[in-house]
């Protein structure tokens, strides 16, 4: 119901559908449903920015904005989702697309996530080395090159996380979630969710928090850095919750162990898969058709499958939140080479 408080522009088909995975399910012992965000908007193949963007959109509208102006890696999902979100609205983009060499391909630059960018007539700038959230003067002069153009620009950081609006999407899934348990006549014990730069759990933990009965969200860390991501997660829930209250919403008290970050699936690095990821991602894509990307679900997948099986859920349902990111999978396409095939 944060639609009565802040506007927003939709940008996706939701309620996302919900359903529950019935061959891993009985592999694992537990009861595991899934909730996708990957098939939750007709924009470029969609994902978990979408959500977010909404309201980000809806605020850059309000402001006469006329290009958004974002940063992410050459494979990111979320600068192919502004990228998405402009040309939908009729807005231009700008995106930072850093370079970071870990995965060396001759494709890495071309295909997956910036050939949609390119499709869709974004402007990817391809610059910068190296992960972290915070901000870059590589994003600072794309917003310069804009202003300098006559453009109106909206900054939009890293995973759209780290903005004032950003942990709302997540907030509202929360709701959206308690309507479709209501509906199907069950409840999630537990949330299990890939987390990186941390307005989505951000977002689910304040939402969730909210609500009259409690349940875990567990963030499988993907940036593989836990102190960091605790951080951002932390940050951005109190800065939501804040946010919601000063707006008339429900005022949520949140305590540390609220903010629970599993660091075991991240490795051996932001933006490169394990053989563990590639193996998890191999057995949701055999036994339920659910596509997984190296980055961000093949990790939390990972967990997830790891976790059931060490008993972690024993007599609870899991809710598996897909956030996306399969466009991805073509620029890894060596992970899943088969000598015999
Ligand atoms: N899953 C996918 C497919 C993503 O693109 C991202 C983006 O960073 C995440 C998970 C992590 O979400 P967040 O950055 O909000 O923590």
């Amino acid at each position: 119901a944060l639609d009565k408080l802040f506007p927003r522009k939709t940008l996706g088909f939701f309620p996302s559908p919900i359903h529950k995975l019935e061959r891993l399910s009985e592999m694992l012992g537990t009861e595991i449903w899934a909730k996708r965000d990957d098939v939750s908007s007709g924009l470029a193949f969609g994902g978990n920015k979408i959500r977010k963007l909404e309201w980000l959109v809806a605020d850059a509208l309000a402001k006469g904005c006329d290009t958004l102006v974002s940063i992410g890696n050459i494979q990111s999902n979320h600068t192919r989702q502004v990228c998405a979100a402009a040309a939908a609205v009729g807005m231009k983009s700008y995106t930072v697309q850093e370079t970071w060499l870990e995965w060396d391909d001759p494709v890495y630059d071309k295909v997956g996530n910036i050939l949609l960018t390119r499709i869709m007539g974004g402007n990817p700038i391809m610059a910068g080395y190296g992960y972290s959230t915070t901000e870059k003067d590589t994003w600072a002069k794309a917003l310069e090159e804009v202003r300098a153009k006559g453009g109106k620009p909206y900054p939009i950081p890293a995973g759209a996380s780290d903005h004032p609006l950003g942990g709302l999407g997540y907030a509202n899934f929360a709701d959206e979630v308690a309507m479709q348990e209501q509906q199907l006549g069950i409840f999630f014990d537990n949330i299990v969710v890939a987390t990186c730069t941390g307005s989505t759990q951000a977002g689910m933990v304040v939402g969730f928090a909210a609500q009259d009965k409690r349940r875990r969200v567990i963030g499988i860390d993907t940036a593989d850095d836990e102190a960091m991501t605790r951080r951002a997660v932390t940050k951005i829930a109190n800065d939501t919750s804040e946010l919601i209250a000063s707006k008339g919403g429900k005022k949520v008290a949140l305590k540390d162990a609220d903010i629970e970050i599993i660091p075991d699936y991240s490795g051996p690095a932001y933006g490169l898969p394990s053989e563990q990821t590639i193996a998890a991602i191999r057995t949701a894509a055999e036994m339920e058709a659910m596509l997984t990307d190296p980055v961000y679900e093949g990790k939390s997948i990972d967990g997830l499958i790891d976790m059931a099986k060490k008993g972690h859920f024993k007599g609870e349902r899991v809710l598996y939140v897909h956030l996306g990111g399969a466009p991805a999978l073509n620029a890894y396409y060596k992970a899943f080479e088969d000598p015999e095939n």
